[in-house]
C-alpha cells in the first residue's frame, strides 16, 4: 500500500536539499541511492559539463514482470529561487507549505515523491509491474537544458509521463508550444541632444515605431507573443544610439511561431531601414511544440489508470514547456501529469497531503497498466 507518513516525511525531505538550477549534485546523489535501494541501475551523464555544473540528468532502469514495452517516468531535479533553506511545513489541514520566505519546491519535489513511492510500493507487495524507466533531469527551469542534451539512445520506452504541471490532479496535458526568444538591437546614431539633434538616429523613437505595429498578447488561440524588456540610451541629453528589445513568441504550431518571429524580424528590419538605422538581431529556439494524441497509448493507459482510481482524466493544453518538449522531440510521446502543485515559482507555492497521495497512486496505477 501507498504508505502516507512515507510521502510526507520523503517529500520533507528533499525539498530540505538546497537544489537550484545547476545545484542538483545533493539531491541526485540523494536520489540515486533511493533509486538503487528500490532495486534500479542507475547513471548519470556528464551534462552539467556543459553548462559549468557538476551534476548531470539521473537515469534509472528496473526491469518488470508485465511484458511490453518500458514506460518512462520523469520529473526534474531542479527548483527556481528563492531555493535556499527550504522547508516544507504540514499545516493541520493537509496542506504543505513553505515558511513564506522561499518557494516550497514542490515543483517538482512532488514528482519525484510520487515516483518513488509508486514503485516503492509495487515492490513492497510484490506486484508485477511493467519495466520502468525513470530520468531525473537538471535545469529544467532553463528552457529544459539537462533534458535537452540527453542521450535518447540510452532509453527503451516510446512513453512518457512527466510529471510537472500545476493545478488539480487528474489533468495532463497532451500538447505544448514552441518557444522561440529572441533579441534585437537597434543601432542609430548618437548626436547632441540640444546641439545637433537632426544629426541623430533616434534608436527608441524607431523601436517605439516599430512595436506600435506589433500585435502583442494573445495572436491567436494557439499563438502568443511579448516584448519583455526595453533598454536603451545613455543621457537625456544624447540622442539614443542603442535600443535593445527581447521578446518570445509561443505557438503550439511551431511552422507559425517561426512565421510569426520572421513577420516580427521583418518589421523590425523596415522601420529600421527606413530611418537609416542598423539593426542586430539574435533568434534561439528554446523548446519545440508537440501534440500527444489523445485517442493514442499514452492516452489510454491514462484515462484507464484514472478510471480504476474513480479520477476523472482532463486533457488540456498548456502553454508552458516541460522535460516532455525535449522527450518528443527524440521520438518519446506522452502526457505531462499534474503533480499536487499550486502557485509554483513563488514563495506562496504549495501542495496538499491528499492530491499527493492521488497523484502517487495514478503514478502506480500506470506503473502496473497491462495495456
Ligand atoms: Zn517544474
Amino acid at each position: 500500500m501507498i504508505n502516507v507518513q512515507r510521502i510526507i516525511d520523503e517529500f520533507q525531505e528533499l525539498v530540505a536539499i538546497d537544489s537550484p538550477t545547476f545545484g542538483e549534485r545533493q539531491i541526485a546523489d540523494v536520489l540515486k541511492n533511493k533509486l538503487e535501494a528500490i532495486g534500479f541501475q542507475v547513471t548519470e551523464d556528464e551534462v552539467g559539463k556543459l553548462f559549468g555544473s557538476d551534476c548531470g540528468n539521473l537515469y534509472g532502469y528496473l526491469e518488470g514482470e508485465i511484458s511490453g514495452d518500458s514506460l518512462l517516468f520523469s520529473a526534474h531535479m531542479d527548483t527556481v529561487t528563492p531555493a535556499h533553506g527550504k522547508k516544507a511545513i504540514v499545516h493541520s489541514d493537509g496542506r504543505i507549505t513553505s515558511a513564506g520566505d522561499t518557494v516550497l519546491g514542490a515543483d517538482d519535489v512532488a514528482g519525484l515523491t510520487s515516483i518513488l513511492e509508486a514503485i516503492r510500493s509495487i515492490r513492497e507487495e510484490g506486484l508485477p509491474h511493467r519495466s520502468i524507466e525513470v530520468l531525473f533531469p537538471v535545469a529544467e527551469e532553463i528552457y529544459t537544458k539537462g533534458s535537452s542534451s540527453y542521450d535518447y539512445t540510452t532509453i527503451k520506452s516510446k512513453e512518457a509521463y512527466v510529471l510537472d504541471l500545476s493545478g488539480e490532479v487528474g489533468r495532463a496535458a497532451y500538447t505544448a508550444p514552441t518557444i522561440l526568444s529572441f533579441k534585437a538591437i537597434i543601432k542609430g546614431k548618437a548626436a547632441h541632444a540640444g546641439f545637433s539633434p537632426e544629426e541623430g538616429i533616434h534608436s527608441i523613437a524607431i523601436a517605439a515605431k516599430a512595436i506600435a505595429k506589433m500585435k502583442l498578447g494573445r495572436i491567436d488561440e494557439e499563438t502568443t507573443f511579448n516584448i519583455g524588456t526595453i533598454t536603451g540610451g545613455e543621457a537625456t541629453n544624447i540622442i539614443p544610439e542603442n535600443c535593445k528589445l527581447e521578446g518570445e513568441i509561443r505557438s503550439l504550431k511551431h511552422e507559425k511561431a517561426i512565421g510569426y518571429l520572421m513577420e516580427i524580424k521583418e518589421l523590425l528590419e523596415k522601420e529600421v531601414s527606413d530611418f537609416g538605422a542598423i539593426l542586430e538581431w539574435e533568434e534561439k529556439i528554446n523548446c519545440y511544440a508537440y501534440e500527444t494524441d489523445i485517442n493514442g497509448h499514452s492516452a489510454n493507459r491514462y484515462r484507464e489508470a484514472c478510471e480504476k482510481l474513480g479520477i476523472k482524466p482532463d486533457f488540456v493544453k498548456t502553454f508552458g514547456g516541460s522535460d516532455l518538449n525535449a522527450f518528443a522531440r527524440n521520438g518519446i510521446v506522452g502526457l505531462v501529469l499534474t503533480n499536487a502543485m499550486n502557485k509554483v515559482h513563488s514563495c506562496e507555492e504549495f501542495t496538499q497531503v491528499e492530491e499527493l497521495i492521488k497523484s502517487t497512486e495514478i503514478v502506480k496505477e500506470l506503473m502496473l497498466s497491462e495495456i
